[in-house]
């Protein structure tokens, strides 16, 4: 028996969310079975455990977004018994039971070899957010954008995602302006490397549609007018990359940076995206990321701790991100 967090459906439609003891035998279909080591507690899994959202698309579910952990029985040779992997995304504690367990069996497809130089417990350090953070970055790459074309602007950059990207750009050369609602943190972002930081209230009202020329790239993570403004002034021929929809999901925009100034617009998915892609951004990570920084950034938590931290965390009462240890 192992111990997982399981959430089952109320007669009222709410969630019920609590400790249970699962036999192997009832985890769902998949080739290889997985000893959980670190898994972490995002927002997504806050609405799952909460119920504030309908994140669960199947009863009963384990939450949790992504895990690192030990190959304990394989049927699939690439990733035999002992092989040390990543999992994260592909409707993990939505469909498909997820990492916060000390348990877990997957498809071997959704699986990435750990590379040897990252810890589990870093792996999860950085997370979903700070992979997602990677593949903007390496979408500005393929895109061709140098750090001597001109500043990066990170839109969102105190959060999970925005704060990887301000720091994994600057290790790159490029000059990063952080673009926040929260000036007060202005010199943590400048300690992460934002050679400038602007206020988000610049960018979020509806703009023109052409405006003077600042960015040679853009990594947004807020979506609506601010990736407006964001394109509209990305200069001729720059990439924006569009991640993430925390002003919202709308996206009001002309043509005009597109025809007028060749500007390029990329898509970043990180649930579904392909293996190859996440084995080059997992591995630019385990040579990039700063270990120190994560230490500061992260908290342990036990399973048990999961369920109360899961409220905390959507009353935005948690700083850093939340690591939790599954032999804890
Ligand atoms: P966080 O909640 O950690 O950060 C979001 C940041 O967005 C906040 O810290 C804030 O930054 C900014 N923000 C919040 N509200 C507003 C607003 N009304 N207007 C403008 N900015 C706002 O989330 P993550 O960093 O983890 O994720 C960022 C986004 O990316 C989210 O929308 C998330 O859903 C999405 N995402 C998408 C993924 C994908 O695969 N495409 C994967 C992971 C995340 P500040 O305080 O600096 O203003």
């Amino acid at each position: 028996m192992f111990k997982a967090i399981m959430l089952r459906k109320a007669e009222d439609g709410s969630t019920l969310a609590g400790i249970e003891q699962v036999d192997p035998a009832d985890l769902p279909e998949g080739e290889v079975e997985i000893q959980v080591a670190y898994s972490t507690l995002n927002y997504k899994d806050g609405l799952a455990i909460t119920g504030r959202s309908p994140v669960v698309r199947k009863w009963p579910m384990v939450p949790g977004i992504d895990l690192a952990g030990t190959v304990v029985h394989s049927s699939d040779a690439n990733f035999p018994e002992g092989s040390e992997v990543i999992v994260n995304g592909h409707g993990m504690g939505e469909l498909h039971w997820g990492g916060l367990a000390q348990r877990a069996r997957v498809p071997a497809a959704w699986l990435t070899r750990r590379p040897e130089a990252l810890s589990a417990k870093n792996a999860m350090g950085i997370g979903t957010a700070g992979y997602t953070a990677m593949l903007s970055v390496l979408a500005l790459e393929r895109q061709a954008v140098k750090p001597a074309d001109g500043p990066v602007l990170v839109t969102g950059a105190n959060g999970g995602v925005g704060s990887f990207a301000v720091a994994l750009l600057a290790k790159r050369g490029y000059e990063v302006h952080a673009s926040t609602g929260r000036m007060s943190e202005a010199e943590r972002l400048k300690s992460l490397g934002a050679h400038a930081v602007i206020d988000r209230a610049e960018l979020s009202e509806k703009g023109k549609p052409l405006q003077k020329e600042h960015w040679a790239g853009a990594i947004d993570c807020v979506g609506s007018h601010t990736l407006a403004n964001v394109c509209a002034q990305t200069r001729y021929g720059g990439t924006v990359t569009a991640c993430g929809l925390a002003q919202g999901l709308d996206f009001s925009a002309t043509v005009a940076p597109f025809i007028l100034r060749g500007i390029a617009l990329v898509g970043i998915d990180s649930v579904y995206a392909p293996e190859a892609l996440r084995t080059q951004a997992w591995n630019c990570l385990a040579q990039e990321a700063d270990t120190a920084m994560l230490s500061a950034i992260t908290h342990t938590l036990s399973l048990e701790e999961c369920v109360d931290a899961a409220h905390k965390l959507l009353e935005g009462q948690i700083k850093g991100r939340l690591i939790v240890d599954l032999a804890a």
